[in-house]
């Protein structure tokens, strides 16, 4: 079956998790839930979060003030994204853009996987310490528990139930709102995010 086949029936799924903690929130302030979105042969997978209230407005990852900084940080290095796949940890907006919880997580982690195995990239970008903390749990435990402030911008060489995956930290793209010292940092991690491309590309 195709990818996106397979996604969408993936996302019917999210549609419909009553289960989830957030789902009251969502049905209440008439929300919908953020599958995720993009290119499903993209090599590149970025995971963010959770949603905003712009993108639970709209069903879209990072359309708010953070997707506009990834939007430029994606476009410094010329990528593009229709030709990536990006979503989050968590489905659904937390109630004020709190911290998501360690039971929302786990409601949500089912899809992300499966998204992964669907889609196969073979570089993961994950966006902030919520999403390198999940990734690096499930594919690459022995880093589990480093901080963010460490493991930006340095690939690491993970294993996915698929094969082998570079997983790619990076700071989260609102980060720079509470710290601007972090912008130059950021534009670096993205070219180096850029040259893994390039070499995963090559082979
Ligand atoms: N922040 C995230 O982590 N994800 C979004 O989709 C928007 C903002």
């Amino acid at each position: 079956m195709k990818k996106a086949v397979r996604l969408e029936a993936l996302a019917k799924g999210v549609r419909r998790l009553g289960d989830s903690p957030l789902y009251e929130y969502r049905e209440a302030q008439e929300y919908g839930p953020v599958f995720g979105e993009g290119d499903p042969d993209a090599e590149i997978m970025l995971v963010g979060e959770a949603p905003g209230r712009e993108e639970a407005e709209t069903g879209r990852p990072f359309v708010g003030r953070a997707g506009q900084v990834l939007d430029d940080l994606l476009a410094s290095v010329g990528l593009d994204r229709e030709h990536i796949y990006i979503t989050n940890v968590v489905k659904d907006r937390p109630p004020g853009n709190r911290d998501p919880r360690v039971g929302e997580i786990g409601a949500y982690a089912p899809y992300l996987l499966r998204q992964i195995q669907i889609i196969e990239p073979e570089i993961i970008a994950t966006l902030g310490r919520f999403a390198t903390a999940f990734v690096l749990e499930h594919f690459e435990p022995s880093e589990r528990g480093t901080s963010i402030g460490e493991l930006h911008g340095k690939p690491i060489e993970a294993e996915a139930p698929y094969g082998p995956v570079m997983v790619f930290p990076l700071y989260h793209p609102a980060a720079g709102f509470y710290n601007p010292d972090l912008k130059d940092v950021m534009a670096d991690d993205f070219r180096g995010l850029k040259r893994l491309a390039e070499s995963v590309a090559r082979g």
